[in-house]
């Protein structure tokens, strides 16, 4: 007797695609069964003509509850999770106060509990540089760290206390306490001074446009910082991840001390992926995003990146801020808050780019699904349609198109959502299910509040890494 049976789906599993049905009991997969086997179950869902996919799992997010709730929460963009078929996300330390002590992390992890639609992690910030706090947030489950190489944003100094660490040897200390945890270190990988001396130049010559915000954080201000981190990492030894790599520069760096035997991966965004600088006259501030978008050649270079493994994950780094927030500063791009909405629309970037033979569906799936799963260390819980797995799932309708306008998107920032505004993507999410439970379907969410749970790494699964 199931609790739910999926029946009649394509279900992409590790093995490929296979026509089975899905047996649920409880929070898990209970079976995998023949197509059309008989079996009882209270709930029946007909998946005919579609995929059924691991929920993904969007390793790089931003609510940053309880700061600002204006600009969104755990319940406000969590529900924009689910109608997106994002059934886990790992929220960064942005915050106010800043993730960076065992008491503020104590404090948004009942926070999740409470408001969460979809699971979710949390990253910690070592940037206070005391090993208590570190060790008190690895105990209290942090799912990894976060650094940030640049200094704050201007007026933001308050969410970023403990996340930024321009100056070399903090960085370093910083990365050497995170490696004794064991734990997975996330960078933001800009070279500050150098940021710094270009941005000078460009305002000393008047410029205030969306254009100089791009050319104020050149490629190669990402790939320096790359390579100071690569080389550090030498001797700190921690389990580097370079966070939203932008373009080919940053992306040649990293390849360049992957072959050299480093243990580093990356991850990509679908906002690099899928657009470049000349969307920044059509989108203007709403573009405004760190590392900066860049140019086709660069696009190419990423596509290339994350097919060959190179980049290992496609993430979000969705970040809500309010319309008043972005339009403030319209005529002084200097004044805006970086960063878009985008959690809404990775499992259909990436399913469409499957759809449309750039990648295999198992591959897209293993970009914002398995993979973080393994690179953290929570799979085979999460990332797989395995038996005994949590049931986070998701049916995807390869027939339909989905044509992204604001009235269908859940995020509070929905509004800000001007670079995808219009596109439209192959397939559809048609319902997405987490711990077993539908949370979305037929573009509504339907799950209870707090219905995620709190994610922490699988600790045996980190032990067989080391
Ligand atoms: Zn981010």
């Amino acid at each position: 007797m199931y609790n739910t049976l999926i029946q009649n789906g394509n279900v992409v599993t590790e093995r490929g695609i296979e026509p089975l049905d899905i047996g649920i009991v409880g929070e898990r997969i209970a079976a995998l069964l023949t197509r059309g086997t008989a079996v009882d179950a209270q709930e029946v869902i007909n998946a005919s003509g579609m995929y059924v996919l691991p929920g993904a799992i969007d390793i790089h997010f931003h609510c940053r509850a309880p700061a600002y709730p204006q600009r969104g929460d755990f319940a406000t963009e969590t529900r924009a999770a689910a109608a997106g078929g994002v059934t886990t996300i790992f929220e960064m330390p942005i915050s106010k106060p800043c993730c960076a002590t065992g008491d503020v992390f104590r404090m948004r992890k009942a926070l999740g509990q409470r408001d969460a639609y979809v699971n979710f992690a949390l990253y910690g910030a070592p940037g206070l540089l005391d090993r208590a706090e570190i060790a008190d947030m690895v105990q209290e489950g942090a799912i990894g760290f976060k650094i940030f190489m640049t200094a704050p944003p201007a007026g933001r100094d308050d969410e970023f206390e403990g996340l930024c660490l321009p100056d070399v040897p903090q960085l370093y200390q910083a990365l050497q306490l995170v490696g004794e945890t064991g734990r997975v270190c996330v960078v933001h990988a800009e070279n500050n001074p150098l940021l710094e001396w270009h941005t000078a130049q460009l305002v000393a010559a008047g410029r205030n446009d969306i254009f100089a915000h791009g050319e104020s954080r050149p490629p190669h201000v990402e790939a320096l910082a790359i390579a100071t981190l690569l080389v550090l990492n030498v001797s700190a030894r921690t389990k580097l991840h370079i966070a939203h790599v932008s373009g080919k520069e940053p992306l040649e760096v990293i390849r360049a001390f992957q072959v050299a035997g480093a243990s580093v991966t990356g991850e990509t965004c679908p906002h690099y992926l899928f657009f470049n600088e000349n969307d920044l006259a059509r989108v203007g501030p709403y573009a405004k995003i760190n590392p900066p978008l860049r140019m086709v050649a660069d696009q190419e270079a990423l596509w290339g990146g994350i097919l060959d493994g190179s980049l290992m994950a496609v993430t979000t780094d969705h970040s809500p801020f309010t319309v008043e927030e972005k339009e403030k500063a319209r005529t002084d791009i200097w004044r805006t808050p970086p960063g878009a909405p985008g959690v809404e629309e990775l499992v259909l970037g990436m399913m469409d780019a499957a759809l449309m033979g750039k990648m295999t569906i198992n591959h897209a799936v293993n970009l914002i699904s398995t993979n973080g799963a393994k690179r953290f260390g929570i799979y085979p819980q999460k990332g797989t349609i395995a038996v005994n797995s949590d049931a986070d799932l998701v049916i995807y309708d390869p027939t339909q198109t989905t044509t992204i306008h604001e009235d269908m998107l859940f995020s509070q920032a929905k509004a800000c959502d001007k670079l995808y505004a219009g596109m439209s993507f192959q397939g559809r999410v048609v319902r997405t299910l987490v711990n077993g439970n539908t949370v979305f379907v037929n573009g509504e969410v339907v799950g209870a509040r707090g219905g995620g749970k709190f994610v922490r790494p699988l600790e045996q699964t980190l032990q067989e890494v080391e």
